[in-house]
């Protein structure tokens, strides 16, 4: 008899046991199925965002590449007008078709700017690496920079390349494009003294490049900011200046291409050293 009760006991805690699994299953399925919608969810969130950003890139390209017949024809139409091919112009109309002009160069500036970040951000920029000597770079640079060299009170100097310096491995038309911004940003924003471009090895397989100017400088506070899209800083000089705050963060992005950083040290009335670290040889797996 008293074995019946206690299996009788044994049998409704079983039972009981049973019943709580199989309520923990249930809960856990639930649970599960949550778990599975909610990663549903978070997919089609991520591939709305992908489409987003897809979307916003190629409206980009296509916008800026659309743009460039017509700003190109406004630039000839106002070469023609200054050539005088359809006869003389006051001197009220050169100074307008000269505004013509220099809004439409500072317009093909910003669309080819954009075009340039649209193909990064769409991971379409080719990075064509080759092995090259610095000192081919440096005599391009400087052939480009001659011709826009028009205030006699700042010189511009190519320091001589450090022997230490081995040839480089990586793409050389995006480390000239990083720092053409550099030296032009340098000579824009220097009235008077020297704009310097000099190279030095930094930690191992590493080189860094550096334009320093001794011009108006940069305030703290903008430090960070200055490499962010459309970012300018207000002062007298920038007001008479043409130019997209897009040319810094084309050159950082070009940089994370080339596995590197962009670096900035600036005094607001001293100057400003802006610099580019990358790699000397760019390994297949560094971007
Ligand atoms: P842009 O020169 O077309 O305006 P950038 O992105 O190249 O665009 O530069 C953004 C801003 O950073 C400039 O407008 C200027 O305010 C500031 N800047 C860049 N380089 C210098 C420099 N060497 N000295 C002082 N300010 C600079």
């Amino acid at each position: 008899m008293a074995d019946a009760d206690t299996n009788t006991e044994l049998q409704a805690k079983l039972e009981a046991a049973q019943a709580e699994i199989e309520a923990l299953r249930a809960e856990l399925e639930e649970t599960n199925r949550g778990v599975l919608a909610l990663y549903a969810e978070l997919d089609t969130q991520a591939d709305h965002l992908r489409q987003a950003t897809e979307l916003k890139s190629r409206f980009l390209a296509y916008m800026s590449h659309e743009f460039r017949t017509p700003i190109g024809a406004i630039r000839s139409i106002a070469r023609l007008l200054m050539d005088r091919v359809d006869g003389p112009l006051t001197e009220e109309q050169e100074r307008q078709v000269a505004f013509i002009q220099r809004n439409a160069a500072e317009f093909a500036d910003m669309v080819d700017d954009l075009l340039d970040l649209a193909k990064v951000e769409a991971g379409r920029v080719e990075i064509s690496v080759e092995w090259f000597e610095m000192v081919d770079l440096f005599s391009a640079l400087r052939g480009m920079f001659k011709p826009v060299l028009t205030n006699p009170e700042v010189t511009l100097v190519f320091e001589e390349v450090p022997a230490d310096i081995p040839r480089l491995f990586t793409d050389d038309r995006k480390l000239s494009q990083i720092l053409r911004n550099f030296v032009s940003n340098a000579l824009k924003f220097t009235p008077r003294g020297e704009v310097r471009v000099s190279t030095q090895r930094v930690g191992d397989g590493l080189i860094r490049f550096s334009v320093a100017d001794t011009g108006i400088g940069i305030a703290p506070e903008f430090h960070e900011t200055i490499f962010n899209d459309f970012t300018q800083v207000a002062s007298p000089l920038q007001k008479r200046l043409t130019g997209t705050g897009l040319g810094l963060s084309l050159s950082k992005r070009l940089a994370h291409l080339l596995g590197g950083s962009v670096a900035l040290e600036s005094e607001l009335g001293k100057g400003s050293t802006f610099s580019v670290t990358i790699p000397v040889e760019l390994k297949a797996d560094a971007t």
